[in-house]
């Protein structure tokens, strides 16, 4: 399995990172674990189109990592007679996405074909397994919202060629919603550093074992040479390596 950060940055673009976006490739195949800007773009800057994407995965639906999904379904769409036998699947963590975007796209005359792409709603009881990735989630409070239980936020954790990641999405500011089960024994734990102070993340940190831990999803402070050293002095200790992903980090499982 091959992972590349696409943009590794927090809610905003900085100069330096991109809103969030990896991709997976795997057995010839192609993934994303969210869309921020500007996947399309990134897609075709590494020699791919959206039409070559068997599947996104939205962890959550806030912009920095759907901006570029529209673009993605248009191009899908358009493009996908090139790779007859792709088909893209988008999985939403609310189903009440599914027809805004379909709205955004008859906004932008896409004239688009609901029957050429799959577009579904998953949870915790319904994951994604094509026969070539297995993708489950795991409720987080990222998104948390009195009275609306249907908005919701996942970590998702991917299986193939027998190996295990596990991307954390967002958290609350508490970090108690880190998904500790699900991540233990992963080959490869991304983890988010932008909603909660470093300090209070150290101690499940400490009750995590996995092959290795990358932060992504970097918070300002953290997106400087003197942020980074510190954040891998403070996470020293921990019984596996720790590293920050920048764009364009290449990852091989
Ligand atoms: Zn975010
Ligand atoms: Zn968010």
């Amino acid at each position: 399995m091959k992972i590349t950060n696409f943009g590794t940055s927090h809610g905003d673009p900085t100069l330096e990172h991109f809103c969030s976006s990896t991709l997976l490739e795997t057995q010839g195949r192609y993934y994303l674990i969210d869309a921020g800007e500007p996947a399309n773009a990134l897609l075709v800057r590494n020699g791919l189109c959206a039409s070559r994407v068997s599947a996104v995965f939205i962890t959550h639906m806030h912009i920095d990592h759907t901006g570029s999904l529209p673009v993605i379904c248009e191009q899908a769409k358009k493009y996908r007679s090139r790779f007859p036998d792709v088909s893209l699947t988008v999985n939403f963590p609310e189903a009440a996405a599914i027809p805004l975007m379909n709205s955004w796209l008859q906004a932008n005359h896409a004239r688009f074909g609901q029957a050429e792409i799959t577009m579904r709603a998953y949870d915790e009881q319904n994951g994604y397994d094509d026969g070539f990735i297995r993708v489950t989630a795991t409720r987080t409070r990222h998104i948390n919202i009195p009275n609306d239980p249907s908005a919701a936020s996942f970590a998702l954790k991917v299986e193939t060629e027998g190996k295990k990641v596990l991307f954390t999405g967002d958290l609350s500011h508490t970090f108690d919603d880190f998904p500790l089960d699900a991540a233990q024994g992963c080959d490869l734990v991304f983890s988010e550093i932008t909603h909660y102070p470093l300090e209070k993340a150290i101690p499940t940190l400490e009750k995590l074992r996995c092959g290795k831990l990358k932060f992504y999803h970097i918070h300002n402070p953290w997106q400087t040479q003197e942020g980074r050293q510190k954040a891998l002095a403070m996470t020293a200790h921990l019984p596996y390596p720790v590293e920050f992903t920048y764009d364009g980090c290449v990852t091989v499982l």
